[in-house]
Order: structure tokens, then C-alpha cells, then sequence
């Protein structure tokens, strides 16, 4: 099975692929901590994407779509992937499509977490607080606006992207991480609902 989980930063992409991932035999694949290690590894694309990272823009497409195709082709992808955080924009879903149709392959489902503007602000503060700020270079109000309206402006539109392709499932981000799990679950129709009762 291949995914995607679409949403703004902080939405909360990650802990809930963390969690599908470990129930479905699934890999997680996140470019921004692909991109993260490449910048402390201190490796060309690390070097390229440091500074743009660091101001909340995206990184070049092509940097990114090479990380994907050369990681989905790696043997711990083949029981299927969640992508967490690509594609961020048209080009990068296009050139997706084109690599899995070479491949013979498609996806399977986007899932579409909705989460608040004024929601996401505050969970994110919080996140920089845990870190004391120091584990994600991006975690700054700053950063944050920017990557919102990043998001917004380029991300965003790939809702209308899948929904036309038929995959797109659109789950309510706001609830607490449980009940987003369990909706996550029904969308994906990957386990059956408790009709007890
Ligand atoms: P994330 O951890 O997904 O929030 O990503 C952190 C940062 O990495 C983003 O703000 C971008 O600068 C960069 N990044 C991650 N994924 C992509 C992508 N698919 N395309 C371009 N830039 C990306």
C-alpha cells in the first residue's frame, strides 16, 4: 500500500504515519527528516537545503523528488510506503505520478489531516518549547508563518489535485491523536469498525 498524509506543519503528520506505519507493516517516509540528516551529515543536498530550511521555504523539487525515487526503490519499501511531507506542491505530485507509473505502480490513498491555523500556532509553540528550541532550526514563529503560508499557497492545492484523482480521504485533524488514529483507520478502510452494541 502507498500513502501520502497531507496537511500543514504541526497537523501531526508524523506521529499518526508513525502509528499506521507500525500497525500495517508500512515505512515512513519523511523527507523533512531525510533533508534534516542531510544537513547534519553535512552532505551536498544538506548544504543545499540548510538555509532554506531553516527560513521555512521548500527546497528544489528535483532534490526532492530524487530522494524519493531513490528511496521508495530500497527493499524495506516493498510491502508500501507513507509519504510524510512530499509531495509539497504540483511538480512534485506530477513528477510522483510519472515515477510510479513507470514503476507499473499508483497510490493507494491521500490522507488529508485539517487542522486550524490558530490550532496548528499553538501546537508547534509547544513543540519549540519541548525542544527548548534547539532540535528543529525551523520551530519559530517566523519559520512557522512562513511555512503556513507556504503550505497554503503551494501544498494546499493538492487536496483538489487527489480529490480529482479519486484517493483523496479527508480526516478531521482537530480531535484528539486517538480519535484521529481511528479515522485514519476507517478512511483507509484497514480495519473493521466495532459494531458492538
Ligand atoms: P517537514 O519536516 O515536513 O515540516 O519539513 C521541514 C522542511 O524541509 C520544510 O519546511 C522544507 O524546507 C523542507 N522540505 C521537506 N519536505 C519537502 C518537500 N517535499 N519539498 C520541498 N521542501 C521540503
Amino acid at each position: 500500500m502507498k500513502l501520502i498524509f497531507l496537511g500543514p506543519p504541526g497537523a501531526g503528520k508524523g506521529t499518526q504515519a508513525e502509528r499506521i506505519q507500525t500497525a500495517h507493516g508500512l515505512v515512513q517516509l519523511s523527507t523533512g527528516d531525510m533533508l534534516r540528516a542531510a544537513v547534519a551529515a553535512g552532505t551536498e543536498t544538506g548544504q543545499v537545503a540548510k538555509e532554506i530550511m531553516a527560513r521555512g521555504d521548500l527546497v528544489p523539487d528535483d532534490v526532492v523528488v530524487g530522494i524519493i525515487a531513490d528511496r521508495t526503490q530500497e527493499a524495506d519499501c516493498a510491502n508500501g510506503y507513507i509519504l510524510d511531507g512530499f509531495p509539497r506542491n504540483v511538480a512534485q505530485a506530477e513528477a510522483l505520478d510519472k515515477m510510479l507509473a513507470e514503476r507499473s505502480d499508483k497510490l493507494d490513498a491521500v490522507i488529508e489531516l485539517k487542522v486550524d491555523d490558530s490550532a496548528l500556532l499553538a501546537r508547534i509553540e509547544g513543540r519549540a518549547a519541548e525542544t527548548e528550541g534547539g532540535a528543529r532550526a525551523d520551530d519559530n514563529a517566523d519559520a512557522l508563518k512562513k511555512r503556513l503560508a507556504v503550505y497554503h499557497e503551494q501544498t494546499a492545492p493538492l487536496a483538489g489535485y487527489y480529490k480529482n484523482a479519486g484517493i483523496l480521504r479527508t480526516v478531521d485533524g482537530m480531535k484528539d491523536m486517538d480519535a484521529v488514529t481511528v479515522e485514519i483507520e476507517a478512511a483507509l478502510e484497514l480495519k473493521e469498525t466495532d459494531n458492538a452494541g
